[in-house]
């Protein structure tokens, strides 16, 4: 997951971090003197540029985040109105801000695949995820089931960092040498059918096999034990796995029939990334809690949030009124600035119908991309909306990986940045999610870069 070497930049900082204080996130090596960062100084539109003036098409949105592009004046309005009139104040005992409580019921009215009850605030993905565990045991606990407790996650999963939050992740990065996944997580099968269907097993019946393979797993935990399923709907830092077909029908199902919260963490699948303004609207996810960061604010400032269902809202309101206080929460739960600027990009989603332009330039990227699936080097291209994985094996066999030395993600990336496109590089997996506001011309640049960036690590 982190190991992959990231593209040399041409920097010209002569000892990389080794000259710096930095302990740098997801970087292997960072002690070294060849690891040298790629600074980025400015963006603008779909592109950035690095502090040599090189510029770069953005094909990851930063993190799968800046949705509106690194330079949308709207969002740095609100930013700084909201700077100049209150920077900071929290929402603790019965204080709060306007745009906090304003942002809470933005989303709650958005959010329509179901009614949801209430919004609660945090400053990223992984705290988002943190506080749904904390949330449901709360629930669990108010409802006199304090043994249902565990949590079933995905194996490839990504939701976060944190200690919980890497628990849930299903990445083996993420787990060694942290001593983590803690106990009370479990993980059940990914659902990455090219990688994982049996001989001659459809879509269908492979979603009908994990589905069997998660009511097992409850069953033998026992059912009153598990509280809560979370899944993404489009798995992202896995590698961009899009559910097989009838997939998210079938784990609804079982995860009801045995009264287990379905958490969706819709942190990279929010807002339009999948042609819909949430990934639950696009698979049919009726969710009992709702996990959103990254475009929430198109990453121009931190912010993350859980949603409710009205039922688990009531209950914790009750308890919280008993214990005399619901005590969770960070500082700056609410940030005011934070919650002006997702304010103001809600407002831009809708204003400009985010959702339908993905839906209508999808298919340049998609199709453009996927032109190039019979290169030998791709195992699988794979994608929806505007977000994309590419896998790369040898003979285009799911059996025959290419030698971890090789290297062949990084020198695709390595390939792409030489002619001016940043990409994700995980193993032999690379990955995109551009702006959401990237053009058709921009979407031909992309899939050009892509192109010959192909041709020349074959
Ligand atoms: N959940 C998903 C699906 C993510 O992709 C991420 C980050 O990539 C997170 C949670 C964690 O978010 P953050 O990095 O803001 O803590």
């Amino acid at each position: 997951f982190s190991s992959a070497p990231s593209p040399q930049s041409n920097s010209t900082e002569e000892n990389g971090f080794k000259g710096h204080g930095m302990l740098a996130p997801f970087t292997a090596g960072w002690q070294s003197s060849d690891v040298h960062p790629l600074i980025i100084d400015r963006s603008e539109g779909s592109y950035v540029y690095d502090n040599n003036g090189n510029k770069y098409l953005d094909s990851l949105a930063g993190l799968w985040c800046t949705a509106l592009g690194g330079s949308e004046p709207r969002l740095v309005k609100a930013a700084t109105d909201q700077l100049n009139k209150l920077p900071f104040y929290h929402s603790f005992w019965n204080r709060t801000t306007k745009p906090t409580l304003d942002l809470a019921d933005d989303l709650l009215s958005m959010f329509t695949a179901r009614k949801m009850g209430k919004a609660f605030f945090t400053n990223s993905g992984s705290e988002a995820n943190d506080s749904q565990v904390k949330l449901v045991w709360y629930y669990n606990n108010a409802l006199g089931r304090p043994d249902k407790k565990k949590f079933i996650a995905r194996s490839k999963a990504y939701h976060g960092s944190t200690l919980i939050s890497a628990s849930l992740t299903g990445l083996p990065a993420l787990h060694q040498k942290f001593d983590l996944p803690a106990p009370f997580v479990l993980h059940t099968d990914c659902p990455h059918y090219w990688r994982f269907h049996l001989p001659g097993e459809t879509e269908e019946e492979f979603a009908t096999r994990l589905a069997n393979n998660l009511e097992n797993l409850i069953l033998k935990e026992g059912p009153e034990t598990i509280a809560a399923f979370i899944a993404e709907p489009v798995m992202g830092a896995g590698g961009v796995i899009p559910p097989p077909k009838t997939y998210f029908d079938k784990v609804q199902a079982v995860v009801k029939k045995y009264d287990i919260l379905f958490i969706v963490d819709e942190v990279i699948t929010a807002f339009g990334r999948l042609g819909t303004m949430f990934g639950s609207d696009m698979y049919n996810i009726k969710p009992d809690l709702v996990t959103l960061a990254k475009a929430l604010s198109s990453a121009y400032v931190p912010i993350g949030a859980t949603l409710v269902s009205p039922e688990i809202a009531d209950v914790i309101d009750s308890q919280s009124n008993k214990l005399g206080s619901f005590a969770h929460g960070f500082t700056y739960s609410g940030h005011p600035v934070a919650c002006a600027v997702a304010i103001e990009a809600l407002k831009i989603y809708r204003e400009r119908n985010i959702p339908d332009h993905v839906k209508q330039i999808a298919p340049r990227f998609q199709e453009g991309t996927k032109a190039f699936a019979g290169s030998p080097i791709v195992g699988e291209i794979r994608g929806v909306g505007l977000i994309l994985g590419t896998e790369f094996a040898d003979n285009k066999s799911r059996d025959s990986p290419f030698p971890a030395e090789w290297g062949v993600g990084a020198i695709f990336g390595q390939e792409c940045q030489k002619r001016g496109m940043l990409v994700r590089v995980a193993g032999d997996s690379i990955m995109m999610s551009p702006p959401l506001t990237i053009t058709a011309d921009e979407v031909d640049e992309l899939v050009s870069i892509y192109g010959k960036a192909m041709k020349a690590t074959e």
